[in-house]
């Protein structure tokens, strides 16, 4: 699952792992987890992250790879901002290849940069209730929304110009791969820009249409 951040993909991922009975892998969770175990190789990732710096793709695949090896998660997987590089998707096919396995799907939440601007700026959050709003799409009214305004908060490290430039990295760096499983026909494109229920119902239908093919496979072969 590809998209630049405030793209929506943690809300999609989490949607079709509840509908398909998937996991979802994201390198920021197993970087969190190899950190919570205290071991050498935590420590040492600690110590990377601390400083500011990014995890090597050796550590990055490394840790997919013991992924792939748990037979849990064998054709249930859903990869959340990984591969993150070209490198790393090519490290990802090899793997892949190597435990038979195959990627059967690629998805991609496409969304304006000005859209991602208003909703990550406009991202509201009410410390009583936990309601989640924005004030461009979703604005709290006396409607939806009982609590005194004094709870509502605004991420504060969130300026337009690091939106900006997260975004057009994503970009940079997300290209290549996309158009590499673009060349072996897994790619698809979404709208990331319609209404989430839309856009669940279409990746939906995407990954049900996988399934009965895959289903069709498994039953003559
Ligand atoms: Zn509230």
């Amino acid at each position: 699952m590809f998209g630049p951040p405030g793209a929506g993909k943690g809300t999609q991922a989490t949607y079709l792992v509840k509908k398909f009975n998937l996991y979802k892998i994201s390198t920021g969770d197993l970087l969190r987890e190899e950190i919570n175990k205290n071991e050498n190789l935590g420590s040492k990732i600690k110590s990377i992250i601390d400083k500011g710096l990014f995890v090597s793709d050796e550590i990055i695949n490394n840790l997919i790879k013991k992924i792939l090896l748990n037979k849990k998660f064998e054709g249930r997987l859903i990869f959340d901002g990984y591969p993150r590089n070209l490198n790393q998707a090519k490290e990802l096919d090899i793997l892949i290849k190597k435990n038979n396995q195959t990627i059967s799907c690629v998805l991609s939440l496409h969304v304006d940069k000005d859209v991602v601007v208003k909703r990550i700026l406009g991202r509201q959050t009410c410390s009583k209730c936990g309601g989640i709003f924005n004030e461009y799409y979703n604005p709290a009214t006396k409607e939806n929304h009982k609590c005194d305004e004094k709870f509502m908060k605004k991420r504060s490290d969130d300026n337009e110009k690091i939106i900006i430039s997260r975004f057009e990295t994503y970009l940079e760096k997300t290209l290549p791969i996309l158009n590499f499983y673009k060349d072996q026909n897994l790619l698809h494109q979404i709208n990331g820009m319609a209404k989430i229920d839309d856009i669940s119902r279409e990746i939906g239908d995407i990954i049900a249409s996988i399934e009965t093919w895959l289903y069709i496979l498994y039953l003559y072969n």
